[in-house]
């Protein structure tokens, strides 16, 4: 059998490197030319546009087509060639290709009227979503995270179809496999065609009638999985990192869907984040700020060392160049981090450096000083509303 097929390269008329575009163009205008609609009775047109649709559903299938140029006809006659259960689930003899290449006919039999339900094209598998929680700092380096979840596989005992290993899904009677049946009215303005989606199959085409027990005929079975996802550097909260082909598997051949992970940052101690700048806070002693002199701040790369001017108030605002977060692009371009100096008034003193203030607020007594002058030694609270010496 295999010996008399002729190359399916040949029978859509395309090059061996021809692209999918091309390789659906050339299997339309055959598919049109010849298909049994148009040439009711033509048994000739009936055998040309099943070759088409054969070599068709081999070559637009990226893993098919890889398997057909490395085995030929043999990856898909079973057994032969690495073909990894590769074709079994299509029946080219059941005459309903219409099942496989909805899409298609989707497409010139003209939009929403189409004849075929679009449940019966391939379909690409939806999209997952799910969530991994980090830390602050491997939001802003990039990390590598292990996730797991439920995903679906298509079923390996019975390839997905659903039926029971031996048997195989039934083409439907109801639609003939077509997946819609068509009901004549006879009206008042002659006759009127409708078309449904098949009540039977409910548009698939085909019945199951004895069920894979593993999948309980519905050609999936989920399971586990661990995944590795990296995160980016720079990612932040409520970003999505996409993993493609990892959420469910597609039908009718289509492709898996996209795992979409999104990053949940946790909230740090110190460091808040606004876009790729970073916001905190670093105490720093009265004496150094009066001083002046070398102070240490943190930062996601440790501590910095950074030199504050003799007289720095509370509150002042530094700037740490390229100390924030690493743009998505780029990670050498960085944010900076912004830090508000907060100076910290002295509490528990001890009586010598108790004294030792009192002798320094001697030295640099001025105007602030003369209600206490004129009270004596003042109470606390009149100490507190001189605003503006320690604090
Ligand atoms: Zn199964
Ligand atoms: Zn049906």
């Amino acid at each position: 059998m295999a010996e008399q097929k002729r190359d399916y390269y040949e029978v859509l008329g395309v090059d061996k490197n021809a692209d999918d575009a091309t390789i659906k163009k050339a299997y339309r205008a055959l598919a049109k030319k010849y298909h049994p609609d148009m040439n009711p009775g033509d048994k000739n047109a009936e055998a040309k546009f099943k070759e088409a649709s054969e070599a068709y559903a081999v070559l637009s299938d990226a893993k098919k087509r890889q398997q057909y140029d490395q085995f030929g006809h043999a990856a898909f006659d079973g057994g032969a060639g690495g073909g990894a259960g590769g074709f079994g689930g299509f029946d080219f003899n059941g005459g309903d290709f219409g099942d496989i290449f909805g899409d298609i006919f989707g497409d010139f039999f003209g939009g929403g009227s189409s004849r075929r339900s679009n449940s019966n094209g391939p379909q690409k598998g939806a999209n997952i979503r799910t969530q991994v929680r980090i830390t602050f700092e491997e939001a802003v380096f990039g990390t590598e995270k292990e996730i797991e979840l439920t995903l679906k596989d298509t079923c390996t005992k019975c390839n997905g179809t659903g039926a029971k290993p031996g048997t195989s899904p039934q083409t439907c009677s109801k639609c003939g496999g077509k997946g819609q049946v068509v009901f004549t009215q006879q009206s008042l303005f002659g006759t009127v065609r409708n078309v449904q989606t098949c009540p039977d199959c409910g548009g698939t085409g085909k019945v199951i009638k004895d069920k894979c027990p593993d999948c309980y005929g519905t050609g999936y079975i989920s399971s586990r999985k661990k995944l590795k996802v990296t995160i980016p550097a720079g990612i932040d909260n409520g970003q999505m990192v996409r993993i493609r082909d990892k959420g469910e598997p597609g039908k009718n051949g289509g492709g898996r869907g996209d795992l979409l992970v999104e990053a949940v940052v946790s909230r740090h101690p110190i460091f808040q984040r606004q876009g790729m700048n970073i916001f905190s806070t670093a105490p720093i002693s009265f004496a150094q700020a009066a001083l002046g002199g070398d102070v240490l701040i943190d930062t996601v790369d440790g501590k910095v060392a950074y030199t504050v001017k003799a007289g720095t108030q509370t509150d002042t605002k530094i700037r740490l160049k390229g100390k924030g977060v690493p743009s998505l692009r780029d990670e050498n371009d960085r944010g900076d981090q912004y830090v508000t100096l907060v100076v910290q008034v002295p509490t528990g003193l001890t009586s010598s450096s108790k004294e030792l203030l009192r002798q320094f607020d001697e030295l640099t007594g001025d105007s602030l000083h003369e209600v206490e002058k004129k009270t004596g030694n003042g109470t606390e609270k009149e100490k507190k509303k001189k605003k503006g010496f320690f604090g």
